[in-house]
């Protein structure tokens, strides 16, 4: 079992919520996890006073690297004209009165329609359900694209989106289901197509080998240019 607590830290002005873990470690460690939040390491008998004239040490570091919005995260609040990023793109967003959480661009800017659009943590839940709703169509649209590698006897492959931050998709033969990340539809669209092309090509070569490489390259040329600016993004 870990032990966790939360520490609040205070640097110029603003408070920043950190998770202290005691574990069997030497020393103390600060990182920011895939979610932009700041998580501390400290050895299992670290007194309370070290912990915090260690944070005070890093508040430079910390000031610097939290807060930054992650690529793995969606926004707990959402106002009139706040900038979300979809397909590669930056993109004020806005809130528009409507009966059902949905959608839709107007010249290149995402209009979010829902119930209450003056309630931003109510705008926020509302643009992650139409987020969703929008990955999947894209994703099976862009599936449909690929689709001719996918042998026949496992037909259409059902997608599915997850909020995932450890890998970008999976694919299983037996349910012949695709799962794709959420937060894959914050990348261009070239980047996607190479993620659901990797997972249709997984429908013949289960494994990374030499087979799973010929396929996917002979389709793709440029799929390992690709998937380094996928990377690319999602350190932003
Ligand atoms: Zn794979």
């Amino acid at each position: 079992m870990q032990n966790s607590s939360i520490v609040i830290q205070r640097v110029n002005g603003r408070s920043y919520e950190i998770t202290v873990t005691r574990k069997n470690v030497k020393r103390m460690t600060l990182r920011i996890d895939r979610q932009g939040k700041p998580c501390l390491s400290v050895p299992l008998n670290a007194a309370r006073g070290e912990i915090e004239d260690f944070l005070r040490s890093c508040s430079g570091w910390l000031a610097k690297n939290a807060g930054q919005r992650s690529f793995f995260s969606l926004p707990d609040a959402l106002r009139e004209g706040d900038e979300v990023m979809i397909l590669g793109e930056n993109r004020r967003i806005s809130l528009v009165s409507g009966y059902k959480a949905s959608l839709s661009f107007r010249e290149g800017r995402p209009v979010l329609a829902m119930r209450d659009p003056g309630d931003p943590v109510k705008a926020a839940s509302a643009y992650e359900k139409a987020l969703r709703d929008l990955a999947l169509d894209v994703f099976r649209r862009r599936l449909a694209v690929y689709a001719d590698v996918i042998p026949r006897r496992f037909g259409t492959p059902e997608v599915r989106v997850r909020k995932m931050t450890s890998r970008w998709g999976s694919a299983n033969q037996k349910t012949g289901e695709i799962h794709l990340s959420l937060y894959l539809i914050k990348a261009p669209l070239e980047c996607i197509d190479s993620v659901v092309l990797h997972e249709a090509v997984h429908f013949t070569h289960m494994d990374h080998g030499d087979g799973f490489y010929y396929m996917l390259l002979g389709r793709m040329p440029d799929y390992r240019q690709r998937s380094r600016k996928l990377r690319e993004y999602a350190r932003h």
